[in-house]
């Protein structure tokens, strides 16, 4: 066993099941291990590497930066974080955005911003959030206990109080609880659950909950935390919704592969947080925003959206050709493999054996892989899988 496994596992905190995999370097799409063996990976990190391993823009404007100004707190100004707020506004229709370092951060915030919207105009008793089942929302205690998933409920208690979970795409169910619970101040959803399985939210729930919401003065909260930036093939996955939430938030891949996440707020509530209702040290780094800025470049870049498209189409035709597979879910580069027989997590260590980084999502084979994967990398990619899932 490498001497760095060891090391790793005798000082490192045993919080993940790891593969004895130990990454090095990496270019484009491929990573390489400390043998320099490589793999193509299909999983950007979990969706963060959005632009693959250390593209060559996003490598210029993180050392640019990082030679320039790396770090001021947020009492002072820095034109990186206005001019990428300025771009991501605009560019979504949102009013204004928090930075912060990652998803739960992110979420925290929007759960701040419900709550207070909610206490500014009703007063106290109106803090209940909505979450589905299934959820996923992040680890700190406040995004466990939004997290609709009950194993997630262990240990830590006591939970924040203040949220309740309903079942995705149960429109009556939802209503009953919106006309009955008279403490709700918003609804958080994924438009594509990732870590509950890879599950697409139903689009007539997803219209008749912005409907409810509004008429109600519930905020609509999207968590675009894996979503977002282009993963689903439009820049936010809301968009191929038809609604327009009240506040988003995302991280992931948002910064190509450093820790940043945003809650943007729209017009009901985009001056809900004042001075001193909260902060975060690292929030909006000028690094981080460089980095996302380069992002941002890619990602708007003409047809490059459509390509993510175009590239899921071509990896769920290919992979209905296989036996093994029951069907796929997702959409754009955020896809879920439903098998016939065989276990995901074997698959995905069979793969790694085989140069191909995988990921699952509950029974599912997960596949998230950089925004800029090319055909080639698919053709190869989706062959060892293939090879995989059709071995008796
Ligand atoms: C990953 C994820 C989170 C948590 O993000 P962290 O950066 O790990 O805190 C929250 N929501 C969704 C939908 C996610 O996929």
């Amino acid at each position: 066993m490498s001497n760095t496994i060891d090391k790793f596992n005798s000082a490192v905190m045993h919080t993940y099941g790891r593969l004895p995999i130990v990454l090095d370097s990496g270019s484009g799409r491929t990573a390489s291990d400390e043998d320099g063996k490589t793999y193509i990976d299909f999983g950007s990190g979990i969706g963060t590497n959005s632009l693959g391993y250390c593209n060559e823009n996003w490598a210029d404007a993180v050392c640019a930066q990082a030679r320039k100004i790396q770090h001021t707190s947020n009492y002072f100004y820095t034109s990186v974080q206005a001019d990428y707020a300025a771009r991501l506004t605009s560019l979504t229709g949102y009013k204004s955005v928090f930075f912060c370092n990652s998803g739960a951060e992110a979420n925290e915030c929007a759960i701040k911003i419900a709550r207070k919207y909610s206490f500014d105009k009703y007063g106290e008793g109106r803090g209940t959030i909505v979450t589905l089942e299934n959820s996923f929302h992040g680890r700190t205690v406040t995004t466990l206990s939004a997290t609709g998933q009950d194993i997630f409920h262990n240990y830590f208690f006591p939970f924040t109080p203040g949220f309740v979970h309903t079942p995705s795409g149960d429109i009556a169910a939802l209503e009953k609880l919106l006309e009955e619970d008279r403490s709700i101040c918003a609804v958080m959803v994924e438009f594509i659950q990732g870590e509950g399985g890879v599950n697409v939210l139903d689009k007539a729930y997803a219209k008749r909950l912005s409907e409810l919401c509004t008429e109600k003065d519930i905020l609509l909260v999207a968590d675009e935390v894996q979503t977002g930036v282009g993963r689903a093939g439009t820049f936010l996955c809301s968009e191929q919704y038809g609604v327009k939430p009240d506040v988003t938030t995302l991280a992931k891949g948002i910064a190509g592969g450093l820790p940043m996440g945003a809650c943007l707020a729209g017009e009901k509530c985009f001056e809900v947080l004042t001075p001193g209702t909260h902060g975060s040290t690292f929030g909006g780094n000028p690094i981080c925003c460089a980095a996302a800025a380069a992002v941002l470049d890619t990602v708007t870049a003409k047809g490059f959206l459509a390509s993510v498209q175009q590239k899921g189409y071509s990896i769920v035709s290919k992979l209905l050709g296989c036996s093994e597979v029951e069907g796929v879910d997702g959409i754009g580069l955020m896809l879920g493999i439903r098998l016939k027989t065989k276990d995901a997590h074997a698959v995905l260590e069979e793969a790694a054996k085989r140069g191909l980084l995988l990921l699952t999502a509950k029974n599912k084979v997960r596949l998230l892989p950089p925004l800029t994967i090319s055909d080639e990398e698919i053709e190869k990619g989706i062959g060892i899988l293939i090879d995989i899932l059709e071995e008796k």
